[in-house]
């Protein structure tokens, strides 16, 4: 008997969200069968794509790799609805749940997601009656369980989850890093959805890539406890390890991190108490750091209209060490080239609106448009 819902899944759950792709920029789908293969040998069964992780192909690359080759039942599949992207109606928003049928030709959805919800967008899926779709699929059998990932203020979650009593589970950002940030609120997000008793999907365990290669001062730390365990591993495993968790995603890239992943999820093992004290240290070097938390999600970017590669540029920033201003400066004109610079910022405020992270877009351009423009 499960003490919450989710709690026997395997712990593990593949993110299709950064495929590998070829050298033409389409997804590798030969290395996307492997890694599947990988996954389903290892017993892990949960996968995770969305209508608009790149433009539909990543829906595309769930049949071709999944769906086309294994029995429905060995799998589930958890897909998301954006009422934000693309056409504002409320028929454009519906039938991207139609699209995501066929696109990935799984006949029903496991798992189905109201996508990214925060301040500036959650009254759209009010607004299109999606609350009450998805309940309708969910009725035909076309969706077993669905929920929304979330974005946004504990405030709010708390709102949601009292307005929407009947959601099966919800999706957070958690990660050791964003334990406390008062950005992203971790730790309190996930005890109010366990306050009102669901169960949690968690995304950005590795907070985009960013603790697969942590801070200098993290590193030690980590590598000082266990000089044989992957930074990525620490992550998954803290995110892993906490109470109503159904499974917790990794955007893998390539085999070679889904055999890393696989070596320490495989056989989930909670950390014990020694562990868990190791990340309370990482965590207290993370709070004297500086870092932009930009997780490379592109969502601030696609209304941009300096067309400026903000992730890009924080990237640089973040990787710029004290004696590197050269190679900094070189990075900064390489990937502004063609487009807008830090400097070109008219502060419309758009992607401030957009950024899961609550970043400040705005200050922190300033900040890299003085470090890295002549
Ligand atoms: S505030 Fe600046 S960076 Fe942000 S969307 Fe507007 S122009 Fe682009
Ligand atoms: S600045 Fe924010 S919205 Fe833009 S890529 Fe980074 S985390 Fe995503």
């Amino acid at each position: 008997m499960e003490r919450y819902f989710g709690e026997s899944t395997p712990k593990l759950g593949f993110g299709l969200m950064r495929l590998p792709k070829l050298a033409d920029g389409s997804i590798d789908i030969e290395q996307t069968k492997q890694m599947v293969d990988m996954f389903m040998e290892a017993g892990l069964t949960y996968f995770d794509t969305a209508y608009v992780y790149d433009n539909g192909e990543s829906e595309k690359a769930a049949k071709a790799a999944l769906v086309d080759r294994y029995p429905r039942e060995s799998y589930t599949l958890c897909t998301k609805l954006c009422a934000w992207m693309g056409d504002h109606s409320e028929k454009a928003a519906k039938q991207q749940f139609y699209t995501s049928l066929e696109r990935t030709g799984a006949g029903y959805f496991d798992y189905y997601l109201l996508h990214a919800l925060q301040r500036n967008n959650y009254k759209l899926y009010d607004e299109y009656h999606i609350w009450d779709f998805v309940k309708e699929q969910k009725a035909k059998g076309l969706i077993k369980y669905y929920g929304f990932s979330f974005h946004a203020d504990p405030e709010l979650l708390e709102e949601l989850l009292t307005d929407h009593p009947d959601v099966d589970f919800v999706q957070l950002q958690i990660n050791y890093a964003d334990w406390e940030n008062p950005g992203v609120a971790s730790r309190r997000c996930w005890e109010i959805a366990r306050k009102h008793g669901k169960s949690i999907t968690i995304m950005e365990p590795v907070k985009g890539g960013a603790l697969a290669d942590p801070v200098s001062g993290v590193q030690e730390v980590l590598k000082k406890a266990d000089p044989n365990a992957s930074f990525a591993s620490w992550a998954i495993r803290f995110a892993a390890s906490l109470d109503g968790i159904i499974t917790v995603l990794s955007g893998m890239s390539n085999t070679a991190q889904m055999a890393d992943n696989l070596s320490y999820m495989k056989a989930f093992k909670p950390l014990d108490e020694n562990e868990r004290n190791v990340i309370r240290r990482a965590q207290a070097v993370l709070n004297g750091d500086d870092s932009i938390p930009c997780t490379g999600c592109h969502y601030c970017t696609g209304g941009c209209p300096m067309s400026i590669p903000i992730p890009e540029i924080f990237t640089i920033k973040n990787r710029q060490k004290g004696n590197e201003a050269f190679r900094g400066r070189r990075e900064y004109t390489i990937a502004t080239t063609g487009k807008g610079k830090a400097s070109d910022c008219i502060e419309c405020g758009q992607c401030v609106n957009a950024c899961p992270q609550q970043i400040d877009v705005i200050n922190r351009l300033k900040d890299c448009a003085d470090q890295f423009e002549e």
